[in-house]
């Protein structure tokens, strides 16, 4: 008796295992359909120089146009396909797509380097360089250094000397890296000392706070100084208000992006967002 009971618990547990890999298998094929589909697109929120008031790029941000879902943001699908074989196919569309944006707006009269978010696996990749190259070679009107890479933090960097060697081999063929959400990732200082990233991404965690938690502002000072330091460049996300751009302002970090600044917005709001910008030519969040 019992043990026809423990079969019968073996058998449920194992028709559980099979259901959850059953919508598990679903979800990446109604995934790959999306893409083949079209239905994911980029939106795009500008980096300026508060200092200086020149608009200085754009990061790529994803979403999916989900028929019956609507817009969605990228933690609601990114976290589901994490690891598997098709985030390395979406990861290639963002690329091809971010570039193919360089190209159209530079035709309009607006250069305007974009920065693409790549996870770290897409980065631990042996061919990721090559890939990147043919990319690249597909759109030869872009200019060097107009293509930027963001690298998450999300999953620990396994092997840094190779991940160093693959972001040399990229930086070859003009693209330059930055840190995303640095300070949050229990190995931050590691990759400082140890990967070639050109700019840190102070985390918006920190900024968002750093006006009322002492333990929070200098946390963002460190970040600046360490990037005085090392020698890379440093900006600040997350920057919601004007006193946000003032306190970064008066520590020395010019470079910003935030609600504050402007939201994420289809590629065809970008021009008209650059001029009105630009007429305003100061700091105004
Ligand atoms: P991230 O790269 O750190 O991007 C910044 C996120 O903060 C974006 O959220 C942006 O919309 C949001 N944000 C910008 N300014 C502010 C602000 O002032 N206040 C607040 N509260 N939020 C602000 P989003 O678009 O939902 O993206 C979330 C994350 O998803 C990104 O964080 C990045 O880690 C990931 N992601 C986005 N696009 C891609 C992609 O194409 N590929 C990969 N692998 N990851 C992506
Ligand atoms: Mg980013
Ligand atoms: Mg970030
Ligand atoms: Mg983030």
């Amino acid at each position: 008796m019992a043990k026809q009971a423990g079969k019968n618990c073996y058998r449920l547990f194992d028709v559980a295992i099979d259901a959850s890999i059953q919508n598990k298998q679903v979800a990446l094929q109604q995934f790959s359909a999306a893409l083949t589909a079209n239905e994911f697109v980029l939106y795009y929120q500008p980096k300026v120089n508060m200092r200086t008031g020149k608009v200085i790029g754009a990061e790529a941000l994803i979403r999916w146009m989900h028929p019956e879902k609507g817009l969605l943001p990228p933690a609601a699908f990114l976290p589901e396909i994490e690891g598997q074989p098709v985030s390395i196919a979406l990861g290639e569309w963002v690329i091809d797509t971010a570039l193919t944006q360089i190209t159209a707006w530079h035709s309009q009269g607006l250069v305007l380097p974009v920065s693409v978010n790549i996870a770290g696996l897409q980065l631990e990749q042996a061919d990721f360089p090559e890939r990147l190259g043919v990319l690249l070679a597909a759109h030869p009107e872009v200019t060097p250094y107009s293509l930027r890479l963001e690298i998450l933090e999300t999953s620990a960097l396994d092997d840094i000397t190779k991940v160093s060697a693959t972001m040399r081999a990229c930086q070859a063929l003009g693209v330059t890296f930055a840190l995303d959400d640095f300070g949050t990732g229990y190995s931050s200082l590691t990759y400082l000392k140890h990967l070639p990233a050109e700019m840190l991404k102070i985390d918006q965690s920190f900024v968002r706070n750093m006006t009322e938690q002492a333990g929070d502002l200098a946390i963002v000072q460190g970040v600046i100084s360490l990037a005085n330091v090392f020698q890379r460049d440093v900006i600040a996300e997350g920057v919601e208000t004007k006193s946000h751009g003032d306190l970064l302002l008066s520590i020395g970090c010019d470079l910003a992006q935030g609600y504050g600044i402007a939201r994420p917005m289809p590629a065809e709001a970008m021009q008209t967002w650059v001029k009105s910008w630009q007429e305003k030519a100061i700091w105004t969040a």
